[in-house]
């Protein structure tokens, strides 16, 4: 996933002797796997769920396990039977208990004297999903860019368990099939290939995925959705008004795909489409397997934001390939695909702009570093989280992603470029399909890039790495500069030796012009603020990036002539990287925060329920008065 914004709870838990055990699932994978999911779901646009059966495949590993435990959340369990070799059903007792507010609710099945060891059960269970379901959004036709409604999934971290009783953890993963009615006139998309049959009614869908994955890379979207080709493997899904502009933005695929696999090795997943979202989307992107789901901030029209392309890709291999065995492990899926993503730009874009990428990451690093410090968990700025007892989206941070970064460039540096890509894919090659712990990688790193002939480097070196907080003193140099023209020519503009028409804006990339109006201070004066907006035609258009700078320099220096384009803006995105720092800001003052409830009140409708929960806790108590 591609996310740029820090989120703590205070509640810290003392749990120091965390177990090799998920401390996010109740699936206990030592006694019981789930292998294979079949699902059976009819989404109701009326009622906001999803309703039908899962079928289950199960191994019993071991003899004695007399009890399967899935994970599931607001579920209403309707019945569970289990399917006898001749076909016929028997009912099997469960119980669900009360919901834990982080895990969910436990799903005990019990078996008696049913069968040998590593029989393949098949089990039924009989559900739907809650209207509240944490994992499904469900749109109206005016949040949408047309007249149909919209629903979607977003799994990643524990939300899987709330449409699919499963084991919801990352270290367990399983293949799935997919029969999906939806209204005649929308179409369903899944992580998943889809299943061309001349027997599917009007509003069925089939899908397929053969390659076992976590349960929170199972992922769906229906809407009206159209497809268009980018190449023999590649394409873009999206609502038939944005698709035009969605297949120019994403025209360099083909060649991201092939430089991806130049670097580390085979694309293992067939096909890879974008589905490019609502406005609503929370998230820059989320990488479910073969099907990315993108921002549509993205699309700027001027393909200068596909790093989220290039991020959601490199998950194709960490991430999805190989996956981080629980969310405390979650930088070897983070960590590794910022890594790859920057090396991916470079070959792509060039290395300056990668270096751009770097220092605003970098900085993202920095202030996650001092926001665990300030919320008393300087724990969390270690690569190794613990994180039992917290919700997983609200414990990790940019330190998984940017840390992690360093780490690996840490060890490209000590081991030279060559060295380090070797190890890289054979990496990706040897453990593709599994999951990955900290203990696990650190062990396959010591084995196989620490050998004799290649520079000897002290375990404790490695070891402050991955279980120390903040950055090491191993840190490479980070770098610096890249911006130091853009902040010269905007010091110069401020004291009046450079005129408006001479900032040397020609050949700046987003990036440069974020920095440059990022940079503005609070005191800039409404004739400056005047002369930035008409001679750039600064608004709540445009790149999505640069009018969120623009519209942060608004907020900061209170320029009223502007506050329109600040509400068109805040009515028309749901990302939550663009949104919930201009609410932050707003609420700085008396005046912001009044203003900001009032765009809120209007915008609200449209947001995800963890952005609503976000810029509620910034707005307070009266963030949702309507009037
Ligand atoms: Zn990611």
């Amino acid at each position: 996933m591609r996310k740029s914004i820090v989120l703590f709870l205070t509640l810290a838990l003392a749990d120091t002797a965390a177990a090799a055990r998920d401390p996010h699932s109740y699936a206990e994978p030592d006694r019981f796997l789930v292998r294979h999911v079949a699902l059976d779901l009819a989404a109701d646009f009326a009622a906001h769920r999803l309703e039908g059966a899962a079928e289950l495949t199960v191994e019993r590993i071991d003899s004695e396990a007399t009890e399967l435990h899935l994970d599931t959340r607001d579920l209403e369990i309707r019945s569970v039977q289990m399917i006898q070799a001749s076909g016929q059903a028997r009912i099997l007792p469960f119980t669900l208990d009360a919901p834990d507010p982080v895990l969910g609710s436990r799903l005990t099945i019990g078996f008696t004297s049913c069968c040998a060891v590593s029989d393949a059960l098949r089990l039924r269970i009989e559900y739907r999903t809650s209207a509240e379901a944490t994992a499904l959004q469900w749109l109206e036709p005016a949040q949408t860019s047309g007249p149909h409604p919209y629903m979607y999934s977003q799994g990643q971290a524990i939300h899987a368990r709330s449409w699919i009783p499963i084991q919801d953890s990352p270290a367990v993963r399983l293949t799935y099939t997919a029969r999906i009615r939806t209204p005649p006139e929308l179409t369903a998309v899944m992580s998943a290939a889809r299943v061309e049959d001349a027997d599917l009614a009007p509003g069925e869908y089939r899908f397929e995925m053969h390659q076992p994955i976590p349960a929170y890379l199972i992922a769906i979207a229906v809407g009206d959705l159209k497809f268009r080709s980018l190449g023999e493997r590649v394409g873009v899904w999206t609502e038939p008004s944005r698709l035009a502009a969605a297949a120019n933005e994403f025209a360099d695929l083909p060649r991201m795909l092939e430089a991806g696999e130049r670097m580390v090795g085979p694309y293992r997943w067939d096909r890879y489409d974008l589905l490019i979202m609502p406005h609503s989307f929370a998230f820059g992107g989320m990488e479910n397997p073969r099907l990315s789901f993108i921002s549509p901030s993205v699309v700027a029209g001027d393909r200068s934001l596909v790093a989220v392309i290039v991020h959601e890709l490199a998950h194709s291999w960490s991430g999805n390939l190989v996956t981080s065995a629980t969310w405390n492990d979650f930088w070897l899926n983070e960590g590794f695909t910022t890594y790859l993503e920057r090396r991916l730009f470079e070959t792509l874009y060039g290395e300056r702009r990668a270096r751009m990428e770097d220092a605003i990451g970098y900085e993202f690093l920095v202030q996650a570093i001092e926001d665990a410090k300030a919320a008393g968990l300087p724990q969390d700025s270690s690569l190794l989280l613990n994180l039992a007892g917290r919700d997983p989206d609200e414990g990790t941070s940019d330190v998984a992603y940017e840390k992690g970064r360093w780490f690996l460039g840490y060890l490209e540096a000590r081991f030279g470029r060559p060295a380090f890509d070797a190890f890289l894919r054979e990496y990706f090659d040897s453990h593709a399909f599994q999951s990955m712990d900290t203990a696990g990688f650190r062990s396959y790193l010591l084995t196989q890039l620490v050998r004799p002939g290649a520079p000897a480097i002290p375990v404790a070196e490695i070891d402050e790495w991955l279980y120390g907080t903040g950055m090491p003193a191993t840190t490479p140099p980070i770098p610096g500069g890249v911006f130091d023209a853009v902040d010269r020519a905007a010091a110069e503009w401020r004291a009046g030796r450079l005129a408006v028409g001479d900032l040397p804006v020609h050949d700046w990339v987003p990036q440069e012009w974020m920095r440059f109006l990022e940079g503005q201070p609070a005191d800039l004066s409404d004739a400056r603020l005047v002369e930035l907006r008409s001679h750039f035609r600064l608004g709540a258009d445009g790149n999505a990036e640069i009018a969120r700078s623009w519209l942060a320099l608004v907020v900061r220096t209170a320029f009223e002539p502007a506050y329109a384009d600040l509400e068109r803006y805040l009515l028309s995105t749901g990302r939550h990287k663009l949104v919930v720092g201009l609410y932050r800001d707003l609420a700085r003052t008396e005046a912001g925060l009044e203003l900001g409830r009032k765009i809120y009140a209007r915008a609200r409708p449209g947001y995800h329920a963890t952005i609503r929960a976000a810029v509620e806790r910034l707005l307070g108590p009266d963030a949702i008065r309507t009037s």
